[in-house]
């Protein structure tokens, strides 16, 4: 018998803890194993979450656990702008050649996603002298003041929290299956240089080659080639947040690769730890060796544990193909969805999207009007859960429902978790 209860753990959290920290279902993870999780009851679940894109290598991948082990038996934290250590090192000369682009390349290691796109935006402000930063409606960037600003949806993110930092605009972000258009989402640049900042005051313009967040609209190659004459034509830094995309996620080992595009400074985390908390900004040198010495950094920034994880992570992706394997777990992800899609009692589901093994489902009230069906969403997650599947949200709605399986998942495991998510809609429709 178990000795506690979901419940219970629930009811507990809800007085420890600030209501400010959602809850996506009330189950308490006991243990996890690559694309398997069970709670505190034994209850089994398939993980189609990944820790939130996180763990891309799996639950408890035994080569990462093995890395972090060893170090954790020659030292766990000594600072690395103190006594330097070479997992570090050895992880910024791995990242740096996976960077995409020619030339030389510099890594920051730090902790979180937004810590990392805080760096990246004092950097380009540093390196260029200007203070503008464009980023695009819907986009996720981050819960900190910074990141927050950047980070393009009121609620609930921005609501209260005022003042933000200052010189930050926002533009539409292409979305074809809601009207916006690359050449409408580029004009959007445009005009926000005749009527809000003039471009040789931009020091940086932040885009995420896939929302995450925002609803897993892949940006079209023609967008990312326009952001980039954009950058090169005013002198301005092209930052690409590849947190949620990074590390094989979508068929290339950056997403940002599907469209050729190289950019200037790159923002990476969840995946690249295999569990354990890292992230980093990597760049062209030009522009990362600008600011002083002393400016960049922070006490745990690049703890040696994440950075052993970090380098089994790349390890594992090379030896296990995992940059091959998303295209064809996206597939098979894809071809239920669509079969799903075919069925008469399914119209709800409106649009299917994404790339390799980052796919999305966004389900409506109206096939033509395109209304969000948040609450049957919602309804999903519940009814999956309840089933024995993690699933994860995103959209500007909350209608839209996300695939992030680890890119280890049996395929076993992957097919079951599909069946679960076909049964628990069929449940929900037929009510
Ligand atoms: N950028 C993107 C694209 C993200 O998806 C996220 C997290 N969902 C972040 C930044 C922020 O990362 P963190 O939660 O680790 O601060």
């Amino acid at each position: 018998m178990p000795n506690t209860t979901n419940t219970a753990l629930q009811t507990r959290r809800e007085t420890a803890l600030p209501r400010g920290i959602n809850t996506n279902m009330p189950v308490f993870t006991a243990r996890a194993e690559n694309a398997e999780i069970w709670d505190v009851e034994g209850k089994r679940y398939i993980d189609f979450a990944s820790g939130i894109a996180a763990v891309a290598t799996g639950h408890r991948h035994p080569k990462v656990i093995a890395a972090v082990k060893k170090q954790l038996d020659s030292f766990a934290h000594v600072c690395a702008t103190v006594t330097p250590y070479e997992p570090y090192v050895a992880l910024a000369e791995k990242v740096n050649a996976l960077m995409p682009g020619p030339g030389e390349k510099r890594s920051v290691f730090l902790s979180t996603g937004a810590e990392a796109v805080e760096n990246a935006v004092k950097i380009a402000r540093i390196a260029t002298g200007r203070p503008g930063v464009i980023a695009f409606n819907g986009a996720f960037h981050g819960r900190t003041l910074l990141t927050v600003a950047l980070t393009g949806k009121v609620a609930p993110y921005k609501l209260g929290v005022a003042p933000l930092p200052p010189e930050i605009f926002h533009v539409p972000y292409p979305d074809a299956y809601h009207g916006v258009s690359v050449a409408d989402a580029l004009k959007g640049i445009d005009n926000l240089f005749h009527y809000d900042i003039e471009a040789r005051r931009v020091a940086a313009i932040i885009v995420e080659p896939i929302q995450g967040e925002g609803g897993f609209n892949p940006a079209p190659a023609e967008f990312l080639q326009g952001v980039r004459k954009i950058c090169d034509d005013n002198g301005i830094v092209m930052i690409v947040d590849e947190i949620q995309t990074g590390f094989g996620r979508t068929g290339k080992m950056f997403a940002v690769e599907h469209s050729g595009v190289a950019p200037d400074l790159m923002t990476v985390a969840k995946s690249l730890g295999g569990g354990f908390p890292i992230s980093g900004v990597v760049g062209k040198a030009s522009v990362m060796d600008v600011p002083p010495v002393g400016s960049i950094g922070g006490t745990f920034a690049g703890n040696p544990l994440s950075c052993a994880a970090g380098l089994a992570v790349l390890d594992v992706i090379e030896k296990e193909h995992l940059v091959e394997r998303a295209v064809a777990l996206g597939k098979i992800i894809s071809d239920k969805l669509e079969a799903m899609a075919r069925r008469n009692e399914f119209a709800c589901i409106g649009n299917l999207r994404g790339l390799g093994a980052m796919r999305a489902m966004e389900l409506v009230k109206d096939r033509t009007t395109r209304e969000p069906a948040t609450e049957l969403t919602k309804a999903l997650v519940a009814k999956a859960a309840g089933n024995g599947l993690i699933l994860l949200t995103c959209g500007i709605n909350a209608n839209v429902v996300r695939f992030l399986p680890a890119l280890t998942i049996p395929e076993a495991h992957l097919r079951e978790g599909l069946d679960i998510l076909e049964a628990s809609l069929a449940e929900l429709v037929a009510n």
